[in-house]
């Protein structure tokens, strides 16, 4: 049943806009202190850019990868209170969440500029964490696919395989972030099922490498049910990214589920 699944869950930590320079130097240690326990899986911190040189420090020499939460298109320029890529790179990142739904519902990020962050993310060899995920009426509308398809192409546009292999698809369910709502393990498989299919026919060969994980109220509790899904291969971790013990426990969970199918 688990054939596909060939490698250990990714799980990145969202931090989104929390925690001081000492409370994140903090987190980070104890994150990097359980790493060479939790072996196979890939881990990322994705802090606020203030924290990202703390946090790259203090995770420096461990398997604990450092991401940002946004980037701008333009690599250098006038463009007050933005962060280029070639600086997040300058400053450790080897990720970046590009789309995420708060920006979108928040910043008025469409598909198209998440394209060109993403385009500017691999430009610069960042790996870019492209979000999707339908809102509940979407949901309940029956639309979930065709908003996916639809945040795909535009996201995605213009992009090769080969880039695909630097890609990773964060399926979030608008409904499920910070809400406390979980998709159920079937309703995630559906979605992520979809868009391995739908990766497939556009990149062939290509998609393969591209991880598609789940964000969406993500506990230790039901990490293990979650990762067991064959299309879904790891997390994107809002609130239980803010301690230590939540984001471990979810990382060891899906280890767990990650194990008994190797
Ligand atoms: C997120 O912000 O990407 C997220 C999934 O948040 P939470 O885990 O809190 O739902």
């Amino acid at each position: 049943m688990l054939a596909r699944k060939r490698r250990g869950p990714f799980v990145a930590g969202n931090w989104k806009m929390h925690l001081t320079l000492a409370e994140a130097r903090e987190l980070a240690r104890e994150v990097a202190a359980a790493a060479p326990g939790l072996g196979g899986s890939g881990l990322v911190l994705v802090p606020p850019f203030t924290s990202l040189a703390a946090v790259g420090d203090a995770v420096a020499g461990s398997a604990v990868g450092l991401g940002a939460q946004d980037l701008y298109w333009e690599d250098k320029g006038a463009f007050t209170g933005e962060v280029s890529g070639p600086m997040l790179k300058d400053a450790g990142c080897a990720y970046v969440l590009v789309g995420h739904s708060e920006r979108r519902r928040l910043f008025g990020e469409t598909d198209e500029t998440v394209n060109r962050k993403a385009r500017a993310a691999l430009r610069s060899g960042l790996s870019p964490v492209v979000c999707v995920g339908e809102v509940l009426e979407e949901r309940e509308a029956g639309r979930t696919t065709a908003r996916i398809d639809l945040q795909l192409a535009g996201g995605l546009a213009g992009l090769s395989g080969e880039d695909m292999g630097r890609v990773i698809i964060a399926y979030e369910p608008v409904w499920a972030i910070g809400t406390g709502k979980t998709a159920s393990p079937a309703q995630a498989e559906e979605v992520h099922a979809h868009i391995r299919r739908r990766l497939e026919e556009a990149y062939g060969k290509g998609a393969a490498g591209c991880a598609i994980i789940y964000g969406g109220s993500v506990k230790p509790a039901n990490s293990y049910s979650l990762f067991k899904e064959e299309n879904i291969d790891g997390f994107l971790v809002g609130g239980a990214s803010l301690e230590a013990d939540g984001f471990v426990g979810i990382v060891r969970e899906a280890l767990r589920a990650y194990r008994e199918e190797t």
